[in-house]
C-alpha cells in the first residue's frame, strides 16, 4: 500500500526495517556514490540523525539525480529496510523522489560541512539547517518545555507581565525607548523637554528589563507564580554572554524566605539539566563531541552535587586571599565580574557556589535589607563557564524600611507606587529569583557564545534577521 502520509525521521529511525513503504520529507545533507548507487543523507529536523535514502540510479532519471544537491528538498516513498552499511538500523530502498525545490550548490552557503559559528552568525537566517543549530534549537525547546512542565507540577502561575513599561524603576540595565512621537518633529513643553504627554502612552514608556516588579503583584495574591518572556537591555557590552534581547524565568514566591529561594533555584537547575540529558541525549552526545568534551561530565556533575552557599564577604576574602591576578582588583564592595566568578567556581570549589548577603550598593532597592545596615538578601547562582546565571533576593517586605530605601536613591514615587502597596496592604516575606534562559542554554549545550543559542540574536549595531 502506498503511504500518503509522511513519517518524521526520529520516528522511522526508531523502528525497525521490516521492508514496509514509508514516505519521509527533508533536507539533503549530502550526496554520495557511484554510477550505480547513490545515498543520500536526509535530514528534517526532527533529530540530528539523517536517514539514508539508498537509490538505483538506473530506475531514476539523470536530471533528477543530477539536481539532488546539498540542501535541496525531497520528498522521498520507498521501502524502510535494514540498513547494509554500519552506522545505522534502517535506510530507505527509493521507489519515488520528488524535489520540492533545488539549492545551487554555486550559490548555496551551506553546501560545505565545517563552516566557523562566527560565519554562521553571517548567515543566521540559514544556519537552523546545519547539525550544530539543529541541535541547539531542540536542546532549547525541551529546556522551555521543561520550564513550564517544572512550575506547572508544583502549583506555580504563569504569570503575564507586560513587555512594555511604563516605569523605569526596573533598575536592571539600560532600556530601549518605545515612542510613537515623530523624530524628525519631536513635540517639546515650554520649558524645553519632550512633551510625553502627546506619546502614545500619554508618558516616556520603555521595553522592560524585567518582569519582577509585576511578578511580585502576581505573587502577593496567587503565591507563586512565574514570568518566562523576552527582555531588552540596551546594554553596550559586546561580551559572550549578554544579549540585548534574551528571554528570563523569573519565579516569585509568597511565604519564601532567602533559604527556600536557593532550596527552589538549586533544584530547578537540576531538574532542567537533568531533563536536557534525558530528552536531548543525541544532541547533547553531538555537542559534547563537536564542541565541548567535558560538557556532559560537567553536566552529571551538576546534578549530582551540592552547590556550595556562601556570604559574599567569604567570597571576596577568599579571592582576595588567592594570589591571582584579576583584571579587576578585588575588594568588599567591588560588583563581581565574571573572572571573579569563574575563579570561585572553577578553581577555588570546582563546584557551582550561591553567594549571598551582598553590599546594598551594588544591589537593587527592592532586596531585603539584613540587620548590619550594609548588606541586602541578595543571591546569584554562580556556574562554571557562565559565571553569574541567577540573580535573585529575599525581597524587603517592611513598607518603612522599602520607602526608606526609595527616597535614599531618589527614585521618584510616581514611578513605584503601585508597587508599594504591596507593602501597604497584606504586605507577606516573599522572593524570587531571574534565571537568564539563554545562559541556561549556553551551559547545557556547552556553546561558548550567547549569539549562538538564540536563533536571532540581538546585539549591539546587529538585528538583521
Ligand atoms: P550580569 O552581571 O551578568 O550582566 P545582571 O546582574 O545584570 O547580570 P540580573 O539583572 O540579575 O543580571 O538578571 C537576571 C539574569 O538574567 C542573570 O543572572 C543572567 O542570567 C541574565 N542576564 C542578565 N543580563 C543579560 C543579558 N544582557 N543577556 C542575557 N542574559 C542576561
Ligand atoms: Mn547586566
Amino acid at each position: 500500500m502506498e503511504p500518503t502520509r509522511r513519517t518524521k525521521i526520529k520516528d522511522l529511525l526508531e523502528t525497525t526495517g521490516d521492508g514496509r513503504s514509508v514516505l519521509c520529507k527533508g533536507w539533503v545533507r549530502t550526496k554520495r556514490g557511484n554510477k550505480n548507487v547513490a545515498f543520500i543523507a536526509l535530514n528534517d529536523g526532527s533529530t540530528i540523525n539523517n536517514i539514508q535514502i539508498v537509490v538505483d540510479v538506473a530506475s531514476f532519471d539523470e536530471n533528477l539525480l543530477k539536481n539532488i544537491t546539498t540542501g535541496a528538498s525531497l520528498a522521498v516513498k520507498g521501502s524502510l529496510v535494514v540498513s547494509q552499511g554500519s552506522g545505522q538500523g534502517v535506510e530507505i530502498q527509493a521507489s519515488d523522489i520528488e524535489i520540492y525545490g533545488t539549492a545551487d550548490p554555486e550559490t548555496y552557503p551551506l553546501q560545505k560541512k565545517g563552516h566557523t559559528l562566527e560565519f554562521l552568525r553571517e548567515i543566521a537566517h540559514l544556519r537552523p539547517r546545519t547539525n550544530t543549530f539543529g541541535a541547539v534549537l531542540r536542546v532549547r525547546h525541551a529546556l522551555a518545555f521543561a520550564i513550564h512542565n517544572y512550575f506547572n507540577s508544583k502549583g506555580f502561575v504563569y504569570l503575564h507581565t507586560p513587555l512594555i513599561t511604563g516605569s523605569d524603576a526596573e533598575g536592571a540595565g539600560a532600556m530601549f525607548q518605545v515612542t510613537t512621537l515623530d523624530l524628525k518633529n519631536v513635540p517639546m513643553t515650554e520649558d524645553g523637554k519632550v512633551d510625553y504627554s502627546r506619546d502614545f502612552f500619554g508618558k516616556s514608556c520603555n521595553l522592560t528589563v524585567s518582569g519582577q516588579l509585576e511578578g511580585e503583584l502576581g505573587a502577593t495574591a496567587l503565591s507563586e507564580i512565574y514570568t518566562f518572556g523576552p527582555t531588552f537591555r540596551a546594554e553596550n557590552s559586546n561580551t559572550p554572554r549578554h544579549l540585548a534581547e534574551f528571554w528570563m524565568i523569573e519565579p516569585e514566591m509568597a511565604f519564601y524566605d532567602i533559604e527556600d529561594n536557593m532550596d527552589l533555584a538549586e533544584d530547578f537547575l537540576k531538574y532542567l539539566i537533568k531533563y536536557a540529558l534525558e530528552h536531548c541525549a543525541d544532541d547533547i552526545a553531538f555537542l559534547c563531541k563537536m564542541y565541548d568534551n567535558e560538557l556532559i561530565d560537567r553536566l552529571n556533575f551538576v546534578v549530582n552535587n551540592d552547590f556550595v552557599r556562601l556570604r559574599y564577604s567569604e567570597g571576596i576574602e577568599i579571592l582576595e586571599k588567592s594570589g591571582h591576578k584579576f583584571e579587576f582588583p578585588v575588594s568588599w564592595g567591588l560588583d563581581l565580574q565574571s573572572e571573579h566568578e569563574r575563579y570561585l567556581v572553577e578553581q577555588h570549589f570546582k563546584k557551582p557556589v550561591i553567594l549571598t548577603d551582598y553590599p546594598k550598593e551594588i544591589k537593587a532597592f527592592y532586596m531585603k535589607q539584613n540587620d548590619d545596615g550594609k548588606t541586602v538578601r541578595a543571591m546569584d547562582v554562580l556556574f562554571p563557564k557562565i559565571g553569574e546565571i541567577i540573580g535573585g533576593s529575599q525581597r524587603e517586605e517592611s513598607y518603612d524600611k522599602l520607602a526608606a530605601r526609595i527616597a535614599e536613591l531618589g527614585i521618584p514615587e510616581k514611578d513605584v507606587w503601585w508597587y508599594l502597596d504591596t507593602r501597604r496592604f497584606g504586605s507577606v516575606p516573599h522572593s524570587g529569583f531571574g534565571l537568564g534562559f539563554e545562559r541556561l542554554v549556553l551551559f547545557v549545550t556547552g556553546m561558548s557564545n550567547i549569539r549562538d543559542v538564540i536563533p536571532f540574536p540581538r546585539t549591539p549595531k546587529s538585528a538583521e534577521f
